[in-house]
């Protein structure tokens, strides 16, 4: 979505583009900087996954001279979003954020806006963001490093398992490292096939958040066998993270629901 928030005085001042981490979710799980800072643009560009309550901050801020108009949808292509942020940038005196979920470092696609940028000259600044995976993490009080039992700590996609070649954080899951596993929920069966495969214990904990700081926010808990159940399910249609490894059992799962539907755990 590209909002238009105010119009700029015209001066030969360049442009600049600010690429932003909105958080997991939750409002008031933005930082400081990126609150200040989503007073200053005209423009804001921003994914789906950025809650209205945090776009709204912007269009909330500074006093009269904000008008906020001009809304497009877009669900575009990187070549398009990296266009945009150039031809937007380059106005005169233009102040742009990039808001992305979570932090823009992660899975956010910044690397190619960033390049983008570059290779345009136009300045800009990256403000972090908290991640959802430790958003997740501190609702289901899931240690994600554990002194003895977790000294890794993976941020892997989902989406490369669903190739032929077991994904190049597999082997980290043998050594205890807890693998928080982006952008899973499709591939699921095919990860925990994928882990068993490769020999990691079927008792393996695993725990998914959905939704994370949200409403609609659900925890879920089984082992790598269980695994493979999820995603079959009626999907809840809010983004959600599967955790995996020994430190994950440590985590508050009492009124978790289970991972095996529960007419299989009858059965
Ligand atoms: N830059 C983002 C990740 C973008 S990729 C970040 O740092 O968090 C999109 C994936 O992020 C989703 O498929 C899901 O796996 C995860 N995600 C984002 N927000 C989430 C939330 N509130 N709860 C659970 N998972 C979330």
């Amino acid at each position: 979505l590209a909002t238009r928030l105010r119009p700029r005085l015209k001066t030969a001042r360049q442009g600049f583009v600010w690429l932003v981490g909105a958080g997991p979710g939750a409002a008031d799980l933005l930082t400081l900087r990126a609150q200040r800072i989503l007073h200053e643009p005209d423009v804001i560009v921003h994914d789906a996954l950025v809650p209205e309550a945090v776009v709204a901050m912007a269009a909330a801020t500074p006093p009269a001279s904000m008008s906020a108009s001009a809304r497009a949808a877009i669900r575009q292509s990187q070549d398009e979003i990296n266009a945009i942020l150039v031809r937007e940038g380059r106005r005169p005196e233009a102040g742009v954020v990039r808001l992305k979920c979570g932090d823009p470092l992660v899975f956010g696609r910044a690397g190619e806006e960033m390049a983008a940028l570059r290779a345009a000259a136009l300045s800009f600044e990256v403000v972090p963001g908290v991640t959802s995976a430790l958003a997740a993490a501190a609702e289901a009080e899931i240690p994600l490093t554990l002194r003895g039992t977790a000294s890794t700590l993976v941020f892997a996609t989902g989406q490369d398992a669903a190739g032929d070649v077991l994904p190049d954080w597999a082997g980290l899951a043998f050594s205890g490292a807890t693998v928080v596993v982006y952008m899973g929920r499709s591939v699921a069966s095919r990860v925990a096939a994928r882990l068993a495969e490769a020999g990691l214990n079927p008792a393996t904990p695993v725990a998914i958040i959905e939704s994370a700081t949200l409403p609609g926010r659900r925890v879920i808990s089984g082992s790598l066998t269980d695994l493979a159940a999820y995603g079959s399910g009626p999907d809840s249609g809010g983004p959600a993270l599967i955790l995996i490894g020994d430190a994950v059992a440590q985590g508050a799962l009492g009124a978790a629901e289970p991972l095996v539907p529960a007419r299989e755990l009858a059965a």
